[in-house]
């Protein structure tokens, strides 16, 4: 179905237009059930200390229970919630979520737990409320919490970004910037913000070992964000020969198979009492 202005110039629909837009809506409404009917959940993946194999912290990585297609993975659906604004709620739910696991593990793990901020919920001017919120519903304390937001989503919203990470800084919670490499890649202005953490793409821990580009950028990274006196966090490390890289260019954290998949909490508490068993 095209539509056409009167001159017959502009095609304001094409019908894959007409099918996308009718496929957001669809999912939007899906996603909105889910998060009425308490769809979703949050697995936590492991990040280790690379010289002392100790527990840091732990990313929450959303899941969406479907009654009937299973688990879905949130590449499946984030950008979809993106775009039609549910992140907003869905994104208050897993900050929510996260803080009440954070305190559990405060007694028993002392780790923080990271949450991944999408560009929308971030341009909210209430952003910091909302988060201020989420700590005091669980009764946790900032330094339990860490951020973790894309170079985009700072870059897009500069001077208000600056502000809210300054806010959310004050309030004890770390701030972690996410898949460094894949977008601007300027520690320039990385100097402004106040991050305590740089993850490092697993679009390049993928190749460290095979492809000597990528290990020099990985080298560079490593190197140039120590010198800001930021923590390295190696993302996506599979094999024992990208962590033996990793380790000789003195990174600080890995996350990845290679230690384990991201869990549900249980599974996760089981998973680090057996480990400590041995
Ligand atoms: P991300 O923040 O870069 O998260 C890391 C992704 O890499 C996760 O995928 C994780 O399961 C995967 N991963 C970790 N280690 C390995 C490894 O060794 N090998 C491989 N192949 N993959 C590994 P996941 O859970 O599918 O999440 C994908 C993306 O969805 C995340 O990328 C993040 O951008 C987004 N996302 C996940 N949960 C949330 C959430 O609660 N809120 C928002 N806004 N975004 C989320
Ligand atoms: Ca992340
Ligand atoms: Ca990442
Ligand atoms: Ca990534």
């Amino acid at each position: 179905q095209v539509k056409e202005n009167g001159r017959n110039h502009f095609r304001f629909f094409s019908p894959e237009m007409n099918q996308r837009a009718s496929h957001i809506l669809e999912m939007e409404s899906a996603l909105r059930n889910a998060l009425h009917n308490n769809e979703f959940q949050l697995y936590y993946q492991p990040q280790i200390d690379l010289y002392s194999g100790e527990l840091i912290g732990a990313e929450a990585l959303i899941r969406w229970q479907h009654p009937e297609m299973g688990q879905i993975q949130p590449s499946q659906f984030i950008p979809f919630a993106e775009e039609s604004g549910i992140i907003i709620p869905i994104g208050e739910w897993v900050l929510n979520e996260a803080c009440i696991q954070a305190k559990k593990w405060q007694t028993q793990l002392s780790i923080p737990v990271a949450v991944n901020l999408s560009a929308l919920q971030f341009r909210q001017e209430n952003i910091v409320e909302i988060i201020t919120k989420a700590l005091k519903n669980a009764n946790l304390e900032g330094r339990w919490l860490e951020l973790e937001l894309t170079e985009s989503v700072v870059v897009q919203n500069l001077d208000a970004a600056i502000i809210y990470l300054k806010q959310l800084k004050q309030l004890g919670i770390s701030l972690a910037m996410d898949d460094f490499g894949t977008g601007y890649s300027s520690l320039g202005y990385l100097k402004q913000f106040p991050f305590n953490t740089l993850k490092i793409d697993r679009s390049f821990i993928q190749n460290v070992t095979t492809e000597p580009n990528d290990a020099l950028i990985a080298i560079a990274i490593i190197s140039m964000a120590h010198s800001l006196r930021l923590n390295v966090v190696a993302e996506g490390v599979e094999t024992e020969s990208q962590l033996n890289f990793l380790h000789r260019q003195n990174c600080d954290l890995i996350q990845g198979y290679y230690y384990s998949k991201p869990l549900p909490a249980d599974e996760f508490d089981a998973f680090i009492a057996n480990v400590k068993k041995q």
